[in-house]
């Protein structure tokens, strides 16, 4: 019998429609593939006990003839991020511990209405701080293709629990890269919406002006499929683009032909400095942008000569907005509360504040306090948004020449657990390449593009576009991912040596 966590979301929901596997059998191969994996992995930190019990429903409902949405009866894990009110919600820290949430986040909610199958909540780093979810105040998330390795951040558990046939989709957060360079390190395929294209309603804020809540999947396709279900207008969150979308299912689909790279304007950096990148990065990089050019697409130099203030603008936009957002974990209204016998208000306050949050959070907070100070606002938090504006007139000026931009996902492979954990700015140049998108407000994606000759781990392209050009993505996506995967001849995560190795389960069925 056909291993079901192997199949794709789409194929899943074809199955499920045409009635040859019920969601009960889906759901229970992927609770069985938790329970064998995730003990080695650890990408998830809560599973839904009730998740058979919601797919049984459905295959009720689907029995008596009910209109079910596309992916009615497909499993998704979701980042803790995300609130919901039958599961946790700790966004990774010790403060939340336990915290139920009143409601859903309406990503939630909308995949919920879409009879999508909650399997569990999934590990990050501390409110998203973090690009190796090495700061989760529950433990690291480990890479499937190597143990030793991380999984990416500050969403590891998203991609390692997609990336190890966990769960066929999941949902994560993109601040500054939480999406792709997760899926860079792990093969798997991972989207930043444009900015208030998907709901923040219920997504624990890190920094409210560059948050982004988006698909994790392993193909183009299945991504397209989850944006269409959670994305779209949200009265409850002020910044949510009142837009018509179109279907990012159709552009995938249109996208696997082929014919957009016809003509195709592919614009590459000039001042992305070779030097910073591991040389099977560039490889990789300039051996996808070769494929494209075969078929068609014309590789051009642009120039954006403030990319490369992008990480020290953040890391002042950043910290200034979460340590105002995360101000409101003040010991009596949410979670964690520690007593302090005979002290004030204030005792109370720091002594949970010192008890409830990681080094890095706190690191974040004393610096943003900081740069928002009287006396250094303008010095930093002024001349990180007058940087921001630049960034932003660098992408206006480049997608006036071209129809997408090419980076690669992320300099590196994926590090060693505890290589860089006490290294903040080694950690904070990992995304290099993706942070400029949150700045200005772009889409982006990052789809594999290989596996590095030197360590044989995997590699991701991204792609940027104008804002509110999604669907393209999904166009350029779908059309490079058919390309490379028809050159290597099957998918990249066939190839992931931990996967079809790793512990008790042999769901793999000797995949090696
Ligand atoms: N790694 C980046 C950071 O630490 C991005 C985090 C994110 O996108 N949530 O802030």
């Amino acid at each position: 019998m056909t291993d079901l966590t192997r199949l794709t979301a789409a194929d899943l929901a074809e199955k499920l429609s045409r009635g040859e596997v019920s969601s009960v059998e889906v759901t229970r191969a992927h609770l069985e593939r938790i329970a064998a994996v995730d003990a080695d992995i650890h990408a998830f930190l809560h599973v839904n006990e009730r998740a058979l019990d919601v797919a049984a429903d459905i295959d009720r409902r689907r029995g008596a003839g009910d209109d079910l949405g596309p992916l009615a009866g497909v499993p998704l894990a979701i980042k803790d991020v995300l609130v919901t009110t039958d599961m946790p919600s700790t966004s990774g820290s010790k403060i939340l511990e336990g915290y139920l949430s009143p409601y859903d986040a309406t990503v939630v909610a909308r995949s919920r209405a879409a009879d999508l199958v909650p399997l569990g909540k999934t590990n990050m780093d501390e409110f998203a701080m973090g690009s190796s979810t090495e700061h989760s105040a529950y433990g690291p998330t480990r890479n499937p293709w190597d143990l030793e390795r991380i999984p990416g951040g500050s969403g590891g558990g998203s991609a390692a629990a997609v990336a190890a046939f966990e769960a066929p989709l999941a949902l994560g957060s993109d601040t500054g890269g939480s999406i792709r360079q997760p899926a860079h390190v792990t093969g798997t395929v991972g989207i930043k919406p444009t900015y208030g294209g998907v709901s923040r309603y219920g997504a624990i804020a890190l920094a409210s002006s560059l948050d982004q809540v988006g698909p994790v999947t392993r193909t183009v396709l299945d991504a397209g499929l989850l944006h269409d279900v959670i994305g779209g207008h949200d009265p409850h969150d002020s910044t949510s683009l009142a837009h018509e979308w179109p279907s990012f299912a159709a552009a995938a689909r249109e996208g696997a032909t082929g014919e957009v790279l016809k003509g195709l304007k592919v614009g590459v950096i000039r001042e992305l400095p070779d030097s910073g990148f591991q040389p099977g990065v560039s490889a990789s990089f300039r051996a996808a942008l070769a494929a494209m050019q075969a078929q068609g697409a014309e590789i051009v130099e642009i120039s954006a000569p403030h990319f490369e203030y992008g990480v020290a603008a953040y890391y002042l936009i950043l910290p200034a907005e979460a340590s105002s957002n995360l101000a409101k974990f003040d010991s009596v209204r949410f979670g964690l509360r520690v007593n302090v016998p005979g002290g004030t208000v204030e005792d109370v306050m720091a002594a949970t504040r010192d008890a409830g949050f990681g080094d890095e959070v706190k690191r974040r907070i004393i610096l943003g306090t900081y740069a928002l100070s009287a006396g250094y606002y303008d010095a930093y938090y002024g001349s990180a948004q007058k940087v921001r504006t630049l960034i932003q007139r660098d992408f206006a000026e480049a997608f006036a020449q071209v129809d997408v931009i090419a980076t690669p996902s992320a300099p590196t492979t994926a590090f060693k657990l505890g290589e860089k954990v006490d290294d903040p700015l080694q950690m904070y140049l990992n995304d290099v390449t993706t942070i400029p998108a949150n700045l200005a407000g772009v889409p982006g994606i990052s789809i594999p593009s290989g596996l590095a000759s030197e360590d044989g781990l995997p590699v991701g392209i991204q792609f940027l576009a104008p804002a509110y050009e999604d669907a393209r993505l999904y166009r350029v996506g779908a059309a490079v991912e058919q390309l490379l995967v028809d050159s290597w001849g099957g998918p990249l995560l066939d190839r992931a040596p931990q996967l079809a190795g790793a512990s008790a389960g042999d769901a793999n069925g000797g995949a090696r």
